[in-house]
């Protein structure tokens, strides 16, 4: 089971979102990275099959996606950044509507949306419609119908953004427990879950691949570029990038700083996360090897 993509393009009048990427993506958790702008959201749409590539083809187990997209979509569950529904449908017709145009049988997706509305704690609200729904009861209601579903391809673009711990949690829970039967793509910038649950991590810059490598080998490229340094004061002038900061105390200040060589004497080296991985990462114009 595998999604391949080969020579993937896609361009907006004149801009290129995407160019050029070639990629096999296997069971497993996989976290698409990059900055505002990358191109990570074309790319899940791409996957989703909501968005026609420029160029390129695409293939889910041997079969062209492009000209036959329904297998794909029959064992696919996408959920954008923005979940909606229809605002006249209840949030149980709309699991059911769901399901069903997944080929799951009308019993099997009453069963699962009763499961989802319960799961995430909805389901008082099982007979209200989406329209009186808050952005955050929709979002719930999404990781519902997610973690419901036995969807061999799951797609999630920022799913935890604003979540609350709760559904966080639950949501990636049950992305571990299937995760060696299924390909889950997860497009985030809360790299805490990211670094817990992911087994590999692509990485996108300017809609190319700026590395493709398993969670610990990207992370692992940041080993010894890390640094944390105690400060009464925030530094006038800093080298290298800092990617957290914590108060200590009244007046001590922790900041994480990623840089290639001990920013200021005292620093000390500290096991790279994967955002400082990111940040490194982001520090390279041309990429790195992992
Ligand atoms: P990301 O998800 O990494 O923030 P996107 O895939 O949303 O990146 O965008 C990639 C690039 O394509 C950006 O430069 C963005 O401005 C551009 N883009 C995205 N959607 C459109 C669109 N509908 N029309 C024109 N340009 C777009």
């Amino acid at each position: 089971m595998n999604l391949t993509i080969a020579g993937l393009s896609k361009r907006y009048g004149s801009k290129a979102a995407l160019q050029d990427l070639n990629l096999t993506l296997e069971p497993g958790i996989v976290g698409l990275v990059g900055p505002n702008g990358s191109g990570k959201t074309t790319l899940l749409r791409i996957l989703a099959t909501t968005l026609a590539p420029s160029t390129g083809t695409i293939n889910w187990d041997g079969r062209d996606v492009i000209r036959d997209p329904d297998r794909l979509r029959r064992e696919m569950v996408y959920m954008p950044q923005q979940f909606a529904g229809y605002p006249h449908l209840t949030a149980f017709e709309f699991l059911v509507y769901l399901a069903e145009l997944r080929g799951v049988a009308r019993g099997d997706a009453r069963r699962a949306a009763t499961q989802a509305l319960e799961t995430m704690g909805l389901a008082g609200d099982a007979k209200r419609q989406l329209g009186a729904f808050t952005p955050g009861m929709l979002q719930r209601l999404g990781i519902g119908y997610v973690v419901s579903t036995d969807a061999r391809v799951v797609l999630l673009d920022e799913p935890t953004a604003g979540l609350d711990p709760f559904a966080r949690s639950l949501l990636c829970d049950a992305l571990l427990r299937t995760a060696r039967e299924r390909l889950v793509v997860i497009c985030t910038h809360i790299f805490d879950d990211l670094e817990l649950i992911a087994d590999r991590i692509v990485a996108l810059r300017s809609g190319r691949i700026a590395a493709h490598a398993t969670r610990d080998a990207f992370i692992e490229r940041a080993r010894g570029r890390v640094w944390e340094i105690e400060t009464d004061a925030y530094p006038d002038a800093l080298d290298g990038r800092v990617t957290a900061q914590r108060r200590e105390g009244d007046r001590s200040l922790r900041l994480r700083v990623v840089h290639a060589f001990e920013p200021q004497p005292g620093a000390r080296a500290v096991t790279p996360s994967l955002q400082d991985a990111c940040a490194w990462l982001e520090m390279h114009e041309d990429g790195i090897a992992c």
